[in-house]
């Protein structure tokens, strides 16, 4: 971690001290030791994120984007189950605090990710405002202009690492409480 803070030890999970900014995009690095603490950060989100935010989910197979996913249902007080969008492209849940629409890329090539249409979505065209997560989001050919970016990537023991970085947009602030 060198200067920028130890892992602090926080409260599901281990917190890097002090968030490490450059000019517009703070980031803030997350130790997540198992599933519990990966579906707790996506509960603070899923409480906190304000409609139109989007969230760039990176990371292999595996990594814990759908977990993460999960938690931001139950954040929102979505009680429906959260089910990998591989197949369907795009799941819509509807009956949380406010809208989350899931989408995952994996199967498809840039090229035919612009058919989609996706700033739809975070432009709240023909669509209500809501939380936009989408999985293997580096398929995207372009990109909102503002946005979370989350990577994780999996420990020598199990664990989870995870980057968010709060590209145009405000850094939640605290996000070991709530
Ligand atoms: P992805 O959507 O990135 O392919 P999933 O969320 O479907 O990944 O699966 C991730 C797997 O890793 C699940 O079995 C989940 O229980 C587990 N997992 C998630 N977060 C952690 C963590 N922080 N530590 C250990 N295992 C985790
Ligand atoms: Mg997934």
């Amino acid at each position: 971690m060198g200067s920028n803070g130890e892992w602090g030890l926080g409260h599901q999970f281990y917190f890097s001290q002090s968030p490490i900014t450059n000019h517009q995009s703070p980031m803030t690095k997350l130790f997540l030791p198992n599933t519990q603490a990966t579906q707790q950060l996506g509960i603070t989100l899923g409480k906190n994120l304000t409609a139109g935010s989007v969230i760039l989910l990176e990371g292999d197979l595996g990594a814990g984007k759908t977990t993460l996913v999960q938690g931001i249902g139950k954040g929102l007080g979505i009680n429906e189950s959260i089910v990998s969008p591989t197949f369907t492209l795009i799941n819509e849940y509807i009956e949380g605090r406010i809208p989350l629409y899931h989408l995952d890329l994996y199967r498809l090539k840039p090229q035919e990710v612009t058919g989609l249409n996706l700033e739809s979505y975070w432009e709240g065209i023909e669509v209500t405002p809501g939380i936009v997560a989408i999985e293997w989001a580096a398929r995207m050919p372009y990109l909102p202009d503002s946005y979370f970016r989350v990577c994780l990537k999996s420990g020598e023991d199990g664990d989870r690492q995870l980057e968010i970085t709060a590209v145009n947009c405000q850094m939640i602030d605290n996000l070991i409480s709530s």
